[in-house]
């Protein structure tokens, strides 16, 4: 066994919150539906806001002070996002700080890779933190002398028993654990004991430090949990310093002490850890007195929030990476085009409660829309490109139309020649009923363009439909034809003056509303969640750069990829689709 199996190093959320038959369950969050709970008393704060304006109302912090303290064991996610908009925002809102802190008490699952990726991740999500970032392996010290202190106070002592009777021997929820034979030890013998434990004289596993409380308590983590295990690995910030590293449950709360926390919020699986969190800072006597709040975690439906998981994903080859578009992590949701502004909406609308629920996916996604709508230029792209030659087009022609429709982004040219491309989709040789695109000897308006009329279907020796010979309406440009309706308007790209681009669609990486119904998530993937389309786009998208989003007419909205798009050969993934699902 592994040592740092000995106290729940850190809590895990419990997999309940998702159901197996999540369309009875899904409790589906309204905006602002969580604001004014928990006895605030002023209207459209949520209760930990309250809380802290009570503190400050009542001159019991001048300043407030939180904390983000990722552990660097994966990448930043939508979870986290909702915890960083909480702590961030409440400093932001009262004039207070938000310090970054790297809970690194388990060297063994953590890389510098993560540490640098959460600091951008945070930074690019619109917040910046007080002061340099912290670790708490800076603390290790203060710490090691801290533990000394509740050994001579007699509140902590040196566990000789083997990792399985450490185990055995606690207990559970119907029985009271049994003592441990080392826990009477005197002071001397686990001063003794515990400096043997940092000189790396025991093996890893063979010895521990355990606070000293109650045996029998109704809470299992408050059986004497472990302070400190041994373990022989190398740690990202201190080297080879230390062979004895303190559990999370140790070091957090004097981290938050330390660094002077006013409020440090977590999600609602430490709840039964705040009497062990109150313990600390109690027997310690810091002078600063932190205090824990707890809130429920952000769970979304179709979307995976668990570091462990998404590393799994990434592992296995079934994303390309941590920042695969198709990932819920802050890097994913970046190359996606997801912005910081409709991340910050979608959280502030969950608000925050300890009621555990399921978001709608589809709020993240409007929040997402709307935060582009008004500020993604427009252009033309057939993402399925069928040749259609404009017969009787006198001459290739620029057109001048707005880049937006309703926000002044500038114009741009859009050329007119005789070949262009429309998307497959737009022309039904055997329409649908209700179909009001292209059909043979039907009409059409091209988009900010003339209407056109097929006239002849010309096919390969195999029955498929190569390309459309049209004639266009000469007086429909700007203006209706007299006399009859055309309904449909699709959109267009010029064949020599239009741009061929790679276009990658995606959808939902899972196709369970619940990733992780069943006993393998693994099984819930999606195998459609990316297409490939060789695109072609008007020229004024091809001058993106990468990051660049825009509205492409009728078929979503798009950024240029931060990493493959160049201008020579530009490369876009697909935001989100036009459609909303967001019932709100
Ligand atoms: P994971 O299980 O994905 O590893 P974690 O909680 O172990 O998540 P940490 O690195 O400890 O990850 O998270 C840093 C902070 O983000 C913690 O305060 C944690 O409570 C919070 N957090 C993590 N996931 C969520 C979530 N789904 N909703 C809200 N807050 C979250
Ligand atoms: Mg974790």
């Amino acid at each position: 066994m592994n040592p740092s199996d000995l106290a729940t190093p850190r809590a895990h959320a419990t997999p309940s919150t998702h159901s197996t038959n999540a369309s009875q369950q899904t409790q589906v969050q309204h905006a602002g539906e969580q604001h004014g709970k928990e006895g605030n008393k002023e209207v459209g704060l949520d209760f930990i806001r309250a809380i802290v304006a009570d503190d400050l109302a009542t001159g019991k912090h001048a300043q407030i002070v939180t904390r983000f303290p990722p552990e660097p064991n994966g990448y930043l996610h939508l979870g986290h996002v909702k915890s960083i908009c909480l702590n961030f925002g409440i400093a932001a809102e009262t004039n207070g700080l938000c310090n970054l802190r790297f809970d690194d008490t388990n060297p063994a699952a953590e890389l510098q890779e993560y540490i640098d990726n959460i600091e951008k991740d945070v930074k690019w999500l619109g917040f910046d933190w007080n002061g340099d970032v912290r670790h708490a392996s800076s603390y290790f010290g203060q710490l090691y002398d801290w533990a000394i202190q509740l050994i001579k106070q007699g509140d902590a002592y040196v566990d000789l028993q083997s990792v399985e009777e450490i185990r055995l021997n606690r207990g559970d929820f119907n029985q009271a654990g049994t003592d441990s034979p080392f826990r009477n030890h005197t002071v001397e013998e686990n001063l003794a004991l515990f400096a043997k434990m940092k000189n790396g004289e025991f093996e890893a596993g063979s010895a521990v430090l355990r606070a000293k409380i109650d045996m029998a308590s109704p809470n299992v983590h408050m059986r004497d949990p472990v302070l400190y295990r041994i373990l022989n690995v190398e740690h990202h910030q201190t080297g080879d310093e230390w062979v004895i590293y303190p559990m999370y449950d140790y070091a957090h709360p004097l981290g938050d002490a330390i660094e002077e926390i006013t409020h440090s919020l977590c999600t609602l699986e430490f709840e039964d850890h705040r009497p062990f969190y109150d313990w600390v800072i109690a027997k310690v006597n810091t002078p600063a007195k932190p205090r824990q709040i707890e809130f429920s975690r952000l769970n979304v439906d179709y979307t995976l929030t668990s570091k462990r998981k998404l590393k799994k994903l990434v592992d296995d080859g079934v994303v390309n990476g941590w920042d695969d578009p198709r990932m819920p992590t802050v890097a994913g949701m970046r190359r996606r085009g997801f912005t910081p502004e409709g991340l910050r909406d979608f959280c502030h609308r969950v608000g925050v409660s300890k009621n555990d629920g399921i978001v709608d996916v589809g709020l993240l996604e409007f929040c997402i829309r709307q935060s582009i709508e008004n500020v993604a230029p427009r252009g033309m792209a057939v993402l399925r490109p069928l040749k259609v030659t404009l017969t009787n087009l006198p001459q290739a022609m620029t057109l001048k139309h707005a880049r937006h429709p309703n926000v002044d982004l500038g114009e741009r040219e859009i050329p007119l020649t005789q070949e262009i491309y429309i998307d497959r989709a737009d022309f039904e040789e055997v329409p649908p009923k209700g179909f009001k695109r292209l059909v043979p000897e039907g009409e059409v308006r091209l988009r900010h363009a003339y209407v056109i009329r097929c006239d002849e279907v010309i096919k390969d020796t195999a029955g498929n439909v190569i390309e459309l010979q049209c004639s266009i309406d000469p007086d429909t440009l700007g203006k209706n034809p007299e006399g009859r309706k055309v309904k449909g308007v699709i959109q267009w790209v010029s064949a020599s003056a239009g741009v061929p681009a790679e276009v990658r669609i995606y959808d939902r990486l899972f196709n369970n509303a619940d990733p992780e119904e069943g006993d393998d998530f693994m099984q819930n993937v999606n195998p459609n969640s990316r297409t490939i389309l060789q695109a072609i786009i008007e020229p004024s998208l091809a001058e993106a750069q990468p990051g660049d989003r825009f509205q492409f007419e009728r078929e979503g909205y798009f950024i240029a990829d931060e990493k493959d798009h160049t201008t020579a050969k530009p490369v876009f993934n697909r935001i989100l689709d036009l459609k909303d699902s967001w019932k709100g």
